[in-house]
């Protein structure tokens, strides 16, 4: 089979400077680089092409040989050693910035434990005072009779002899040289011979944990508190993730809670919202008494400044909102209703002026459909 001439198959002319030969090949590779051709052998075949003039245009001395001998003189049936390593570092050099590919240096067997994330479901008293809580987390921790290495008391992990420790190795595939995790220390880089009975080689073991947290006052729902190092442990004596817990108040019976405010209801007599009077109502440090003057309407809102929440993240406690309704008497015998008839015929008169909502509502709506 009698192969193409490297410089027609970059396109170029035998005279071409270096950065017109890897112009020409990124050109006519990421045309028919295989992660834009799946499953077109000719645009495969033709990518091969490419990289094997390529790789051979692009080395001085190979070029040299090739000018002078044509491909007699480069014969990639007699590819030494230097010929395959080389040919991976060209393509990251060439692809490195498209593709993301080619590197993958030295990586380390220490590797850092993941975080964990722990809900705690607390009460709006304890959000808003602050509650120290025991808390048991199930985690990886460093196995002890190992020290965390995973390898038996008295030996010690071997650097992986497939990959010398780097923990990749280079595969080849075809014409392609890859890289890949290395199969004999999954990457680790170091094989562990005598593995540690209580851990089986892991270094880690999982337990549960006791951890007592201080639940700072102020905190609400979506809130975190972080306790750096008390997430698993790290493979291989690496450092230990974080645990974050994650607040959730619950719903309480009285309050709402928005904010640095405290919102909540109190029901109120009509009586007592007619003639005005003192109404308990709760906060969070105990009752207090709010008066409440004449003629209040149901819905107002009465203000306790600072009986709301002091934030976690500083600043003043917000307030207690107290939104008074009036309650419609039920359950009355007849005396109690013969005393509501006798006020309602004292008042039959004078609706525009003890009721005057009702009386000007009434006046639009006659209007309304007068209209
Ligand atoms: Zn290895
Ligand atoms: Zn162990």
């Amino acid at each position: 089979m009698s192969k193409q001439d490297y410089y027609e198959i970059l396109g170029v002319d035998r005279n071409s400077n270096d950065r017109d030969i890897k112009k020409a090949f990124r050109r006519q590779a990421m045309k028919y680089h295989p992660d834009r051709n799946p499953d077109d052998e000719t645009a495969e075949e033709k990518f091969k092409e490419l990289n094997e003039a390529y790789e051979v245009l692009s080395d001085a001395q190979k070029k040299a040989a090739y000018d002078q001998y044509g491909h007699a003189g480069v014969d990639p049936n007699m590819r030494g050693g230097g010929f395959d390593g080389g040919f991976s570092d060209v393509f990251g050099d060439v692809f490195g910035d498209i593709f993301g590919g080619g590197g993958g240096g030295r990586r380390s067997s220490v590797q850092r434990g993941a975080d964990l994330r722990y809900t705690m479901e607390l009460s709006l008293e304890e959000a808003v005072r602050g509650v120290e809580k025991t808390i048991k987390v199930p985690t990886l921790v460093p196995c002890e009779p190992c020290d965390g290495t995973g390898a038996k008391k008295g030996t010690s992990a071997k650097t992986c002899g497939t990959c010398g420790g780097v923990g990749q190795v280079r595969m080849q595939q075809g014409f392609f040289s890859v890289q890949q995790t290395c199969p004999t220390c999954r990457g680790e880089g170091k094989v562990i011979s005598d593995p540690c009975n209580s851990c089986h080689g892991q270094g880690r073991v999982e337990k549960t944990k006791t951890l007592s947290v201080k639940i700072p006052a102020g905190v609400d729902t979506g809130d975190r508190i972080r306790l750096s190092g008390e997430g698993e442990a790290g493979g291989h004596g690496g450092p230990a993730g974080d645990l974050y817990v994650q607040v959730s108040v619950r719903e309480h019976a009285i309050f709402e809670r928005d904010g640095r405010h405290l919102y909540c209801e109190v029901p109120i007599s009509f009586i007592d919202a007619a003639l005005g009077g003192e109404l308990e109502v709760p906060t969070l440090d105990g009752r207090v008494k709010l008066k409440v003057p004449s003629e209040t309407q149901t819905g107002k809102l009465f203000r306790l400044r600072g009986k709301g929440v002091a934030p976690v993240r500083g600043g003043g406690a917000g307030d207690l909102m107290v939104k008074v309704v009036v309650e419609t008497p039920v359950s009355l015998n007849s005396r109690q209703k013969e005393l509501l008839r006798e006020f309602q015929e004292a008042t039959k008169d004078g609706q525009k002026k003890h009721s005057p909502k009702r009386h000007s509502f009434f006046d639009s709506v006659k209007k309304f459909f007068e209209d």
